[in-house]
């Protein structure tokens, strides 16, 4: 398949030509053509299928094909994303194929000053990329006018709902005209999609890049089992004996991605933390020196990291399993991008078994598991292990303590005793 064959116009096809792309990603080659259609789409793909060129060229065209406003240009085209990081992603993706066609795209999302963002939207433009808060924000002060949106993208949908927009997007498809046209992608369709599919689109087709929830198999997997206390230990081993350069490392929360790259610094290794406390600047900052080789080790939270564009990403690691299954999906898919092949390692103690069978069961095999010898582990006399029990037995008492000090402070307030009376009473 070529991009020519795909129906597109000559600025677009100079446009994948100067971004060095020879041939049109599964996703790019399916969801295209249809739309080209006008017709809605329901779409599963991973970010580093190709996703985004998937949606920016065929939109570009379509607007570049519309006679030009008369007044000022009003917005034509919503993309919603999850994610600041993502915005600035599409939204430069959308800017440089547009400008070929004179179009106009502008980024809008929240945590900067939103008085530049409306002497943006005052120029009029064309294309919108947004998360959903801000967005909102614009709509409520009177700043963006919704009329005229003809196409609403959502990216990685499944995302956003994970962080909590649904109804935020609800809200919005409520302020478009009744005739657009939607284009849905998400990289999992857990029920939540279903539903939002079900009630936004209208007789979409259904676009597969990849099976649904499988994670791409470009991508090798594999989990070390090792003690919970060790694993900091275990990851440094592998970066220094295996020289790994331009890692990405998830953690489970913002205080472990902090903890944990102040302790990789501190055995030697060039690492940095990106998490939703950080400032953006500091997030670009960060991110723009681990794709120059400044930072070798780019620790990460499920939030910060979903949807950046981060190139030749050779290796993942998740530190900590994900509580939702679904992320593993998504944090593998920053590795074996557009082509090129990557290796997925998760580090998993016994308290992480039962989030290592809930991803198992949703890939549908095994991880093939390694055990280091050294890392096996230790007897009930090891001073890390006599250490970690007596905080947990320290941690135990501190909160039953707590417990006993609240119930004396007055009496626990019973639910409906009459009724567990009655329940005694049927026994
Ligand atoms: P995306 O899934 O949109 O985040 O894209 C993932 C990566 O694939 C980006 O770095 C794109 O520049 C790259 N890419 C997109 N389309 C193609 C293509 N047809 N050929 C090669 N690389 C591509």
């Amino acid at each position: 398949m070529s991009f020519e064959k795909l129906g597109l116009r000559a600025e677009l096809l100079s446009a994948v030509n100067a971004q060095g792309y020879t041939a049109p990603t599964p996703i790019q080659t399916r969801a295209i053509p249809v739309i080209l259609k006008g017709c809605d789409i329901l779409a599963g793909a991973q970010t580093g299928t190709g996703k985004t060129a998937a949606f920016a060229l065929p939109i570009v065209q379509m607007l570049s094909e519309e006679p030009p406003a008369k007044k000022k240009r009003q917005p034509r085209t919503l993309v919603l994303v999850p994610t600041r990081e993502l915005a600035a992603q599409v939204g430069g993706a959308m800017q440089d194929y547009g400008r070929r066609l004179s179009l106009r795209a502008t980024v809008i999302y929240g945590g900067i000053n939103i008085n530049a963002q409306i002497v943006r939207l005052n120029r009029g433009v064309d294309i919108v990329v947004a998360t959903p808060g801000r967005l909102l924000d614009h709509v409520d002060r009177g700043t963006l006018d919704l009329s005229r949106v003809r196409i609403l993208v959502l990216d990685e949908a499944d995302r956003m709902l994970d962080m909590g927009f649904i109804d935020d997007i609800l809200d919005v498809a409520a302020f478009l005209p009744e005739k657009h046209q939607t284009l849905l992608f998400s990289a999992t369709y857990p029920d939540s999609i279903k539903r939002l599919a079900g009630e936004i689109l209208n007789n979409p087709s259904r676009i597969e890049a990849a099976p649904p929830n499988l994670a791409a198999d470009v991508v090798t997997q594999m989990v070390y089992r090792v003690e919970r206390l060790r694993k900091r230990e275990l990851l440094a081993g592998l970066i220094q004996k295996d020289n790994w350069d331009k890692v990405m490392v998830f953690t489970r929360t913002r205080y472990g991605a902090d903890k944990l790259t102040e302790q990789l610094i501190s055995d030697g290794i060039a690492a940095a933390a990106i998490h939703s406390s950080k400032s953006q600047s500091l997030r670009t900052r960060t991110l723009e020196d681990f794709k120059r080789g400044l930072v070798q080790i780019l620790v990460a939270t499920d939030v910060a990291a979903r949807g950046l564009d981060i190139s030749g990403l050779p290796r993942v690691v998740n530190f900590d399993l994900p509580d939702i299954p679904e992320n593993y999906v998504h944090r593998i898919g920053r590795t074996g991008r557009a082509g090129e092949k990557g290796v997925a390692i998760s580090l998993a103690c016994d308290q992480e078994q039962p989030l290592l069978v809930e991803i198992e069961r949703l890939l549908g095999h095994k991880i093939p598991a390694k055990r280091l010898a050294e890392f096996q582990p230790k007897n009930d006399h090891d001073p890390d292990i006599v250490a970690a029990k007596r905080k947990l037995k320290e941690r135990a008492a501190k909160k039953q303590k707590k417990a006993i000090a609240k119930s004396s402070a007055g009496p626990a307030k019973t639910r409906n005793p009459g009724k567990k009376r009655k329940n005694i009473k049927k026994q």
